[in-house]
């Protein structure tokens, strides 16, 4: 069958960056596996399974702007460091969250000195383009509880053996 929103796909996928140094692959672990139109793969990289079928491989270019957005140097900020009394541990990468003009969002420590913290709120990904290469391992339809979970469920089970997990449901 052809991918099409609800569907649930299987793929192995390789990301890399313009340059061809890999960001991320599945390849280490065990597939991915997504229900079509849920939004969450990149934009991008759902039009490019649109309509694909099990067993293809294939390669796709995803500009920034349909992967993880353009970066925004304003959400790059230079703040006191008195303002995070009570954070502990504050180096370069660590993850904070943090109320900005936008909402909630995670930022990401990118400098520290004896005064001042600065924080990047851009998606570590945001501003590249990036380069995938996807093999498709399997469709199918979801399930009508799948559906309405909005996951994956493996094995037909929601939950791992113990009744907990990552994707075990409420
Ligand atoms: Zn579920």
């Amino acid at each position: 069958m052809k991918i099409a929103n609800n569907s649930v796909v299987k793929l192995h996928y390789a990301v890399s960056d313009s340059e061809g140094t890999t960001i991320d692959s599945s390849y280490d672990h065990e597939p991915l596996e997504i229900i079509q139109g849920t939004g969450y793969l990149i934009p991008g990289l759902e039009k490019a399974l649109e309509g694909r079928e099990a067993g293809e491989t294939f390669e796709v270019d995803v500009s920034a702007a349909d992967a993880y957005g353009e970066r925004f140097d304003e959400y790059v900020q230079t703040v006191p460091k008195e303002l995070m009394q009570g954070v502990e541990d504050l180096e370069v990468g660590t993850q904070l969250r943090a109320t900005t003009d936008e909402g909630e969002q995670t930022v990401i420590v990118i400098d520290v000195n004896d005064t001042e913290i600065t924080v990047d709120g851009n998606h570590p990904l945001a501003g590249i383009d990036l380069h995938f290469d996807v093999e498709l391992l399997a469709v199918r339809e979801a399930t009508a509880e799948e559906l309405e979970h909005g996951h994956v469920h493996k094995e037909s089970s929601c939950c791992d053996a113990n009744g907990k997990g990552e994707s075990c449901c409420d």
